[in-house]
């Protein structure tokens, strides 16, 4: 196996294998950039040795002849006792991991190649202060001693001498530093500082091997979703030297501005310094325009690598050089890291300068960027009280008054004032005050609890599992360490980082939002003459305009009132591709609801459902007409009865207390037989209970009611002279019986109001599919259904067999940890599992009806990465919240170009 690549070897490509560090490396050097010659060990050989725990017996014979040719090319040996070679072995992964693995600096110096270091450099001072840097870093990073007891002993020493600064100790000082230090080892590792050269080596590349797996590195790669067998790979790399005198020194820079995206010199400088002095931030560094001055011969070459890479690269890069003497060195390149905001400027900026295609332009930038674009965010210049960080759920940024029950968000809001809701999680009943809102906090919970997962739908800002905080809401206050906050103190949440301010914190809107609502001119008229942001709408306009014209898939919203129906299609929704009735039930309505359910006679039913019928009519009449000309895709009622009727346990309570009061009367005896209909209504799984279309065959007037208040609104759109496209989605259906038994119903009832109403009524009957069975059995299913929409969210619940309300914050962190899976399947479709159902149903429910329509209606509809699986199996469409509309556009354009 070839486990080892000299840098004229290898190429960027090949980041897999080389690492990111490694590979741009080898590019550099196959541009003719001036690098200091090395080679890269692979990733594959670190994980030969991470199953073998030993150095792979080819990779020592393989470094052997790397190192001779290292030796050969500059003329001189590793650790020579007159003018030594000495290498930096350095760790680069194929993902950059900032800070988390080893480096180590001037490999090969020892008792007798310091000499020859001083007479090199014609600098003593200089080849003690290296070899006890070396000592330093090897002790800490290869013999895992206590960094401490090397920086107390540098201390130790300034203080015997009276002196303060590192650069104030002589070359006898550090000369004798060098022995505490080697002493320091002995007594901490039980061995010499290892004095062979290539001891030394090996012993350093054995150490970034082990730097993959410290407990941060595996930390940060679970946040960051990288998978733990990847591998380092490790760069042995000629030292040059920045720090041999004011002729000399280090630097980053970047091609545009890593923050803005606007373009110009950015840069810092640091004269006579070594590696990560410029990072360290020990001295004050200078600019790119100060280093021109001091050296302009090595700037220009400079800005010359600088307009090569970006060329080259076709992308802002970052960049790492030296100047040993007047003479450039690099050091490092890649492709850097940018803010959402720079990403979408850069982006349109190389499109303008003809660097690279709008096509192109897609791709680098991401649908979560542009979610980060649309928060309103907190000011971080100013002050501010941290009062605890919870867990981020729905971006924004929230300033309000406390309020501990939904009855007084929704009082004080009617008063105009903002508020945020304070729970220890939330339910169903909070949703009015949720609505009221301008942010919602609970202790408890996590990213998909109820008070996430409804935030999120509507867009309103977010914190939950704040453990910090204890939420007393029958006392109105919360305590947080030994701060109280009560009813009305204003606080402030991030739904962006999860933290929690008290007090105002200023608040600054989004201009990405306002130009997706009002366009770009009226955007940019507001804007007067703030450039940078100009730029930036601009850039969003002209990348999101080429996702729409390059995208197949299209982007429905999933909304139940007007209004959001309204800002959905300002926001570019086609449609509407899930409208939850239920939601259309809850308050005033409760009651008709709970008559019906408890109707004992035909006669009672009928009247509860003659009721709701007008309002039904007006509610879907009030979708249509804001959709005019796009499909409203409504969805019969689905949960399960009992969400509709009062608590089990509180009404027991109340009528046992009645009881006992000896309490009589009309209301008693309501409330008892109402107890007896909650009673008979309870289910131990109500998730796989009488719900969806079971409740629809069992109660058969509801849907009918449902159907026919459709209908009618259908009729009276297509009378007053609108374009109704009302559509009818079954809920829940796991057999092709089911859907017969509705669709006659539907065909009846259609007939019915076309009669009575004069007019022509197309109104398609389809299924949600989100049972295996349905999805197995789609060939059927698709005889009858006219469009199917997956119902990836129960469809995720009943492949798993797992009720996401029991155990996302019961187990999933342990199952995130474990590896089980890398992200909640409910924020990311499980392309293996569910995606296969969803897959299988698309492919044979268009066998059968060709002309199928296919969408999806889960909450996956908005997730970057389960679009481009829905783009690929071939849905026609994606159905998500209005907030994560242009998200979904942008992603459905990525998937497509
Ligand atoms: P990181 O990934 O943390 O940036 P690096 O491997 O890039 O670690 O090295 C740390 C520092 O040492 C960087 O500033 C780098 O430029 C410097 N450095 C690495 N190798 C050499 C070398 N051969 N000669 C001079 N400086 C080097
Ligand atoms: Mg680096
Ligand atoms: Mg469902």
């Amino acid at each position: 196996v070839k486990y080892v690549f000299d840098f004229s070897e290898g190429n960027k490509d090949l980041k897999d294998l080389l690492g990111g560090k490694g590979a741009n490396l080898a590019e550099m050097t196959n541009l003719g950039l001036p690098v200091p010659p090395g080679f890269t060990i692979t990733t594959e050989a670190c994980r030969t040795y991470m199953t073998t725990s030993a150095l792979p017996p080819e990779l020592r014979v393989q470094v052997t002849l790397a190192v001779r040719k290292l030796e050969d090319d500059l003329g001189r040996l590793l650790g020579d006792a007159h003018d030594p070679l000495l290498v930096s072995v350095r760790s680069g992964a194929k993902f950059s991991m900032p800070g988390m693995m080893e480096t180590v600096l001037n490999v090969g110096l020892n008792d007798s190649s310091v000499h020859g270091l001083a007479a090199f450099a014609n600098n003593e001072r200089f080849a003690w202060d290296s070899y006890r840097r070396l000592i330093q870093m090897f002790g800490k990073t290869v013999l895992d001693i206590d960094g401490e007891l090397f920086s107390d002993a540098l201390d130790a020493k300034k203080s015997q001498l009276g002196v303060t600064g590192d650069t104030e100790l002589t070359a006898d000082a550090l000369r004798e530093l060098v022995d505490d230090y080697k002493e320091i080892v002995r007594r901490e590792s039980g061995r010499d500082f290892p004095q062979h050269p290539r001891e030394q080596l090996d012993m350093a590349i054995e150490a970034v091997f082990n730097s993959w797996n410290t407990d941060r590195a595996r930390l940060y790669r679970r946040r960051e979703r990288i998978s733990d067998d990847l591998g380092t790979a490790v760069n042995v790399v000629a030292m040059v030297f920045g720090n041999l005198g004011d002729d000399s020194g280090t630097g980053v820079c970047f091609t545009r501005d890593p923050a803005t995206g606007m373009t110009g010199d950015y840069g810092d400088y640091l004269q006579n310094a070594q590696g990560e002095d410029v990072v360290a931030g020990i001295r004050n560094t200078l600019s790119l325009a100060d280093f021109e001055k001091i050296d302009p011969s090595a700037y220009a070459d400079l800005r010359a690598a600088m307009r090569r890479l970006e060329g080259h690269y076709r992308d802002l890069c970052d960049i790492e050089f030296t100047v040993e003497r007047g003479k450039l060195w690099m050091l490092q390149t890649r492709v850097g890291k940018r803010t959402a905001a720079a990403a979408f400027r850069i982006a349109k900026q190389l499109v303008d300068e003809h660097i690279i295609t709008l096509d192109e332009a897609l791709e680098r930038v991401t649908g979560e960027q542009l979610s980060k674009l649309m928060f309103p965010q907190f000011d971080s210049s100013a002050a501010r009280v941290l009062l605890a960080t919870g867990m981020a759920a729905s971006p924004g940024a929230a300033v309000g008054a406390a309020v501990f029950s939904s009855s007084t968000a929704q009082e004080w809001a009617a008063q105009g004032k903002d508020v945020i809701l304070v729970r220890r999680e939330t339910n169903p009943d909070d949703l009015g005050g949720m609505i009221a809102s301008v942010g919602v906090l609970t202790s408890r919970g996590g990213k998909t609890s109820h008070a996430a997962v409804v935030a999120r739908g509507m867009g309103t800002t977010c914190v939950v599992g704040a453990e910090a905080l204890q939420v007393d809401v029958n006392a109105r206050r919360f305590v947080v360490g030994d701060t109280v906050v009560v009813e009305g103190d204003v606080i402030a949440i991030d739904g962006t980082s999860g933290e929690i301010f008290l007090g105002e914190v200023p608040v600054v809107s989004s201009p990405v939002v306002r130009y997706l609502e009002d366009g770009l001119d009226a955007t940019i008229a507001g804007l007067g003459d703030d450039e940078a942001t100009i730029e930036l709408v601009e850039a969003v306009d002209a990348i999101l305009g080429h996702a729409d014209t390059a995208r197949r898939l299209g982007v429905y919203a999933n909304v139940d009132t007007p209004a959001d129906a309204h800002r959905a299609r300002s926001l570019g929704g086609e449609g509407i591709g899930l409208c939850r009735t239920e939601h259309m039930f809850l308050g005033d309505r409760r009651v008709l609801i709970e008559r019906l359910i408890l109707a004992k006679d035909d006669a009672t039913q009928e009247e509860a459902l003659a009721a709701l019928l007008p309002l039904q009519r007006e509610d879907f009449i009030g979708l249509l007409t804001e959709m005019d000309g796009l499909p409203v895709t409504i969805r019969l009622i689905d949960p399960p009865l009992h969400e509709f009727l009062p608590d089990f346990t509180e009404l027991s309570v109340k009528v046992a207390l009645a009881k006992e009061r000896g309490e009589t009367g009309p209301e008693v005896d309501r409330d008892v037989e109402l107890l007896a209909a909650v009673d008979r209504h309870r289910e131990a799984n109500p998730m796989l209970g009488l719900r969806g279309v079971r409740l629809g065959i069992v109660i058969p007037g509801l849907f009918a009611l449902q159907m026919r208040a459709i209908a009618q609104a259908h009729a009276a759109r297509i009378k007053a002279g609108g374009d109704p496209h009302a559509e009818i989605m079954i809920p829940l259906a796991a057999s092709v019986m089911e859907l017969h038994l509705v669709k006659d119903e539907a065909t009846r009832i259609l007939a019915d109001v076309s009669a009575e109403e004069g007019v022509d009524l197309e109104i398609p009957v389809g299924a949600m599919i989100e049972l295996p069975r349905a999805a197995l059995t789609a060939d059927r299913m698709a005889d009858v259904a006219e469009f199917f929409s997956f119902g990836t969210n129960d469809l995720t619940q009943t492949t798993w067999g797992f009720s996401r309300d029991d155990v996302e914050g019961a187990f999933f962190h342990e199952y995130t940890e474990h590896g089980v899976f890398s992200v909640s399947p409910f924020e990311s479709i499980d392309v293996q599992g569910v995606g296969r159902l969803v897959r299988i149903a698309a492919q044979e429910g268009r066998a059968s009806r060709p002309d199928l329509r296919l969408g999806v209606c889960g909450e996956h509809g908005g997730d970057p990465q389960s679009i481009h699986f829905f783009n690929e199996v071939g849905l026609d469409y994606v159905s998500c919240s209005p907030f994560r509309i242009p998200i979904a556009r942008l992603e459905a354009g990525r998937a497509a170009v």
